[in-house]
C-alpha cells in the first residue's frame, strides 16, 4: 500500500486541466454508477505488460506506442479499428524484423478520450467559447451547449472502450494476429502505396521463414507465439473522476490498480509534483508513462521518478521525451545523465509529434521531416550517453489522411483540407506510419 494514498487523496490537491461541471448531481451519480460496473483490464496484464517494460528498460525489446490523439464517439465503427490495428501489426513487424528483439505493443486506444489544451476558450467569427476537451467530457460542435462538459459522456466512453477492446482482443487472441497472415494485412494498402511494396518484400521473406518453420514442425497450431500477440491499451489519464471510479483493489495481491487500459501517462502539463494527477497515478500499480516536455528540469524529474516510482521497479515508469526536432540535444541528455547518475530504471521513448506541431493553411499539422529528425536526435542522444532508446509513442491512424505534411507520399499544406478528420491532434496516416517504422528499424540496427 502507498502512504496516505487513497482512490480519492487527488481531490485534496491542486489541480490543472479538469473540467468544472455544471450539475455537480448529475456527475456524482455518473460516477457512483461507474464505481459498479466491471474493470476494463484486469491487475494480471497489467503486471505481464510491466514485466515486458522492464525488459525494455534493460534494452531487451522495444516499445511501440501509439493510436489516435483523441478517440471520438463518432469514429467507432469496426473498419476503423481494424485499419489502426493493422497498421500497428505491419509496425510491429517491421520493428522486430529491424531489431531482432520482442516489440511491446501499446495502443493509444479503447480510453484515449480525454484532452489537455493550451488555452480554455477559443473564438470564431468573433464568438469565444470553452475549449473541446475530449469526447468524454464536451462536443466539438461549436456550439455553447455542446461545450459544457456533460457527465453522461463518461459512461458512453467507458461503454466504448469495453467494446473497442473486445473486438482489440479478438483481433489480438482470435486469429487476426497471426504471423501467418503477415501477407492478408497487406490488403488494406492501394496499389500504388510506396510503403506497401516495401513492407510486401519483407511480408514475403516473413512468409518463406514461416514455411521453413512448418516444414520443421514448427506452426501457429502448436505455437502460441505465432498465433496470438499480447497487445495493451493506454490513455493519459486526465479525468481523475473518471479514473477514480475504476480503481479496484486486485484480489490476488491486495493493491490497487487503475482498470480503465493497461498503461496510463501523465501529461506534459499536469506533472507538477503536487498535484492532483501525480498523487493519483502514484497510488496504483498499473506501467505509467510521463511525458517529459522542455520545461521539465533534472531535479524536478528525479522528484517525479521518487514519487512514482520510490522502489526503482524496473517496468514501472516509462518517460516520453516530446521536446521538438531541434530541442532534443538541449534537453535530453541533461535528463539522462541525472537519471542515469541516481541509478534509476526507466523506459525512455520518444514522443516526436507534440513539440513539432505548426500552422499551415489554418490547419494544425506536423511536417514528417521533423517528427523523424527528432527520433533520430532521440536515437543519437541516447548512443552518445551509453543508454538505450527504448521505444516511440506516436499520433497515428490507419485511414489515409491527410493531417500531417511530408512523408513519401510529399503532402503539401494544400492537401491538408482533402482528408482532415482528426478531432485533436494531426495524425501520421497508414503510409507514413509505415515509413517511420522502417526508419526506426534502420536506427536500431545500428
Ligand atoms: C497527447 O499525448 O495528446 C498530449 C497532449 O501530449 P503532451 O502531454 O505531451 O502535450
Ligand atoms: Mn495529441
Amino acid at each position: 500500500m502507498t502512504k496516505n494514498w487513497t482512490p480519492t487523496s487527488w481531490r485534496g490537491k491542486p489541480v490543472k486541466q479538469m473540467p468544472f461541471y455544471p450539475d455537480a448531481q448529475a456527475l456524482s451519480d455518473v460516477e457512483a454508477r461507474l464505481r459498479t460496473y466491471p474493470p476494463l483490464v484486469f491487475a494480471g496484464e497489467a503486471r505481464k505488460l510491466k514485466k515486458q517494460l522492464a525488459a525494455v528498460s534493460r534494452g531487451e525489446g522495444f516499445l511501440l506506442q501509439g493510436g489516435d490523439c483523441a478517440e471520438s464517439f463518432a469514429e467507432h465503427g469496426a473498419d476503423n479499428i481494424r485499419d489502426f490495428f493493422r497498421v500497428f501489426l505491419q509496425m510491429a513487424v517491421v520493428l522486430t524484423f529491424g531489431a531482432s528483439q520482442p516489440v511491446v505493443k501499446i495502443g493509444r486506444i479503447a480510453g484515449q478520450f480525454a484532452k489537455p489544451r493550451s488555452a480554455d476558450t477559443e473564438t470564431k467569427d468573433g464568438i469565444e467559447l470553452p475549449v473541446y476537451r475530449g469526447d468524454i467530457i464536451n462536443g466539438t460542435e461549436f456550439t455553447e451547449q455542446a461545450r459544457i462538459p456533460d457527465p453522461a459522456r463518461q459512461e458512453m466512453a467507458y461503454r466504448q472502450s469495453a467494446a473497442t477492446l473486445n473486438l482489440l482482443r479478438a483481433f489480438a487472441q482470435g486469429g487476426y494476429a497471426n504471423l501467418e497472415n503477415v501477407n492478408q494485412w497487406m490488403l488494406g494498402f492501394v496499389s500504388d502505396s510506396p510503403q506497401g511494396e516495401r513492407y510486401g518484400k519483407l511480408a514475403r521473406r516473413i512468409a518463406d521463414t514461416m514455411d521453413f518453420m512448418r516444414a520443421v514442425g514448427i506452426t501457429s497450431e502448436t505455437n502460441a507465439q505465432l498465433r496470438e500477440t499480447d497487445f495493451y491499451t493506454s490513455h493519459e489519464a486526465l479525468l481523475l473522476g473518471y479514473e477514480e471510479a475504476l480503481t479496484r483493489v486486485d484480489s490476488t495481491s491486495g493493491d490497487w490498480y487503475g482498470t480503465s487500459g493497461h498503461m496510463i501517462w501523465i501529461g506534459d502539463r499536469t506533472r507538477q509534483a503536487d498535484h492532483a494527477h501525480v498523487e493519483y497515478c502514484r497510488g496504483i500499480k498499473n506501467p505509467l508513462g510521463l511525458k517529459c516536455g522542455p520545461t521539465l528540469e533534472p531535479d524536478d524529474l528525479i522528484r517525479l521518478i521518487d514519487l512514482l516510482n520510490p522502489a526503482n521497479e524496473a517496468g514501472r515508469l516509462t518517460l516520453i521525451a516530446r521536446f521538438g526536432h531541434d530541442k532534443v540535444g538541449d534537453h535530453l541528455p541533461k535528463l539522462i545523465r541525472a537519471v542515469q547518475k541516481e541509478g534509476r530504471n526507466v523506459v525512455w521513448s520518444c514522443d516526436p509529434m507534440h513539440g513539432n506541431t505548426i500552422t499551415a493553411n489554418g490547419y494544425k499539422t506536423r511536417p514528417f521531416d521533423r517528427i523523424l529528425k527528432e527520433v533520430e536526435s532521440f536515437f543519437a542522444v541516447h548512443h552518445a550517453e551509453g543508454t538505450y532508446p527504448g521505444g516511440i509513442h506516436i499520433e497515428m491512424t490507419g485511414k489515409n489522411v491527410t493531417e500531417c505534411t511530408g512523408g513519401a507520399r510529399a503532402i503539401s499544406a494544400d492537401d491538408l483540407s482533402d482528408r482532415y478528420h482528426t478531432h485533436c491532434d494531426p495524425r501520421l496516416n497508414a503510409d507514413q506510419a509505415l515509413e517511420l517504422a522502417f526508419l526506426v528499424a534502420e536506427l536500431l540496427k545500428k
